[in-house]
Parts: C-alpha cells; structure tokens; sequence
C-alpha cells in the first residue's frame, strides 16, 4: 500500500449545496489537528441543485479533496460504498454532508480508535430538530431489528463512524446490491465502541430521505439480516391451519350430530377475508426476499460514475 493516507473522510451529498462550505471549513479545521495527510472524498449522489459546482471548486483549490460524480441519485448507502471503494488510508470516516454529524466529533472518534478499536461509530444521545414521527419510527425499526437479528447492531447510531481500513477492505467485499452499511459493520463483527454525541438538526435545505427511502432501508435492513418474517410467515400459516381444522371439526359436527347447519354468512365472510389477507401479507414478505433474490442475481454494477477526479489527483 503506497501513500497511504492517515485519515480518510467519507461524505455522500445529495442536494446540500448550502452546507457543503461550512461543512469543509469546519471539517478541514478539525481534522488538520489530527494530521496533514488526509484526504475528503464527496461522493455526489446525482444532485440537481448547486452541489456539484460547490464540490467542483473546492477540489480544484485542496488538492486533498476527490470527488465521484454520479450520473443519477443511486441512494445514500451505495453512495458511502462507492467512497468506500476509493478511500485509500488507514482510516475512514463516515459522515453526513448536512452537519447533523458534527464534524468536531472525529477528533473524539479517531481519539477512541487509538485506544485499539476497529469500529468507533457515533452513538446519537438526543436527536434535535427531527419530526416527532421520524424519531418514533427509527426508535421502533432499531428496536424490531435489535429482535430479528442474531448479532447486535448498535442501537441509535447511523453511518456516522469511524473503520479501520481492515473493515473498510472487508466492506468492499461484500457484494450484495442492497447495502445496509451499519448492519454489515456489525456482522463483520469487529471489536467496536461508542462515542456518544447529540444530534444537531440539519443546518439547512431539506432530508433526501423521504418516508418511503427510509421504509426501502429498513426492509433491505431485516431482509439481509434476518430470515425471521419467513419463519414467522411458516408458523402462522400453521396455526392458522390447526385453527382451521377446529372449525371444519366443529361444522362437521354440528351438520351430522346436531342436525343444524351453520348459515353464518358473516363467519364466512370474516374468515375467508381474514385468511385473504393472511395470505397476501405471506406472499408479501415471500415476495420482498425473492425481489432482492432478483437484484442480486442480476449482480449490476452499483453504480454509474459521470466523472471523477481520483485517479487523475496524485497526493
Ligand atoms: N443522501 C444521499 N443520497 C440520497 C439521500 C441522502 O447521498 O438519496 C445523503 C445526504 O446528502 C446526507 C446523507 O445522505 O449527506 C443523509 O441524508 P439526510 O440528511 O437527507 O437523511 P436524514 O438525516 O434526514 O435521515
Ligand atoms: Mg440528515
């Protein structure tokens, strides 16, 4: 490994062509008093306001900062993966370009990581200046994930962190087209600790999250981690049989035996609605892991770059 750089930072942008000035001053500042030799790669995940240009001049002034292009909005997480690719140091941060990931927060992180952990990731205390419904919803989803799954991810942390290059290689690695980055962190399974911090609210524009980006990752989250909705799906489609075999057990009798004849049209309707939608829920989830079956078996290429200045920058 030739040249390799001290620190390297990770920083996916979509539409923050407001923040991205203050988040550089801020960042450079902070990080020149760890070490000179770093580099700041800003993935643009196919922004359509000013950000490219904001990117654009401020490589052409710091030589240690790269940028990747991308030719349209390919999602958040393969954005950090495509830095990820390129990022060429011992260590690597992983940040967010709106500053609710305080860049001042890497001195405490990379302080942790001398200490001989592998994984120092940001764990969020309070979250400032998010909706009352995103911080419930993300509260519930790392909670069901912490049930699902068999190793534990960090509960109420993002992508803010910071990997040793031996996890950012094994990163690379992994091949699925459905990232879920702080999920393969945890399963990677190396040694880790937490440096806890509050939330800023987002400095300004708006979240390139929307509710339905996020409802994609929280399900890409259970469906590479967990294989529990299939087997709950199996269990309940069990006892909903055995249920079932009570009440052919009970019609039966009360036909022969009892000499009446069940004329319920309201049972009839509640179950066969209920055991309906039973079944399309189960086809659902089926159909939700057979869907990343498909993208996996397609294995395209993750992403498509419009340009780049990594290979051409040598520092
Ligand atoms: N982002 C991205 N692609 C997207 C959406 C977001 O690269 O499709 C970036 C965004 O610019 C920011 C980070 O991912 O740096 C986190 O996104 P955001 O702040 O919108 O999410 P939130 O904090 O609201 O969950
Ligand atoms: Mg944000």
């Amino acid at each position: 490994m030739k040249n390799l750089k001290d620190i390297s930072v990770v920083i996916p942008i979509y539409n923050e062509e407001s923040n991205i000035n203050e988040l550089y001053e801020r960042l450079t500042k902070t990080i020149n008093e760890i070490s000179s030799h770093y580099e700041v790669i800003f993935v643009n995940d196919g922004s359509d306001d000013g950000a490219e240009q904001k990117i654009l001049q401020i490589s052409k002034l710091d030589p240690k900062v790269f940028y990747i292009n991308f030719n349209r909005n390919f999602g958040h997480q393969i954005a950090v993966s495509a830095g990820l690719e390129k990022s060429h140091a011992k260590c690597t941060v992983i940040m967010d370009g709106d500053l609710q990931d305080p860049p001042e927060l890497i001195s405490k992180l990379y302080e942790r990581y001398k200490e001989g952990f592998d994984v120092v990731y940001a764990k969020r205390n309070e979250r400032k200046g998010e909706s009352y419904l995103k911080k419930l919803s993300a509260k519930l989803f790392y909670r069901v994930l912490e049930r699902l799954t068999s190793f534990s991810i960090p509960l109420d942390s993002g992508d803010f962190r910071l990997i040793d290059k031996k996890v950012v290689i094994a990163l690379n690695e992994m091949s699925e087209q459905n990232k879920f980055l702080r999920g393969q962190i945890a399963w990677l399974g190396f040694s880790q600790s937490a440096v806890g911090f509050d939330r800023d609210p987002r400095k300004s524009g708006t979240s390139g999250y929307s509710y339905s980006k996020m409802i994609r990752l929280a399900l890409d989250a259970i469906t590479s981690f967990s294989d529990k909705p299939l087997l709950f799906v199996s269990r309940m489609g069990f006892f909903i049989s055995f249920i079932s075999f009570l009440v052919i057990l009970f019609s039966l009798f009360s036909h022969f035996f009892l000499k009446k004849t069940v004329t319920g049209w309201t049972s009839l309707i509640i179950s066969s609605s209920f055991i309906g939608g039973i079944q399309l829920i189960s086809i659902g989830i089926i159909g939700e892991y057979i869907a990343r079956i498909n993208t996996n078996s397609k294995n395209r290429v993750l992403y498509v770059v419009k340009n780049t200045n990594i290979e051409t920058k040598t520092t």
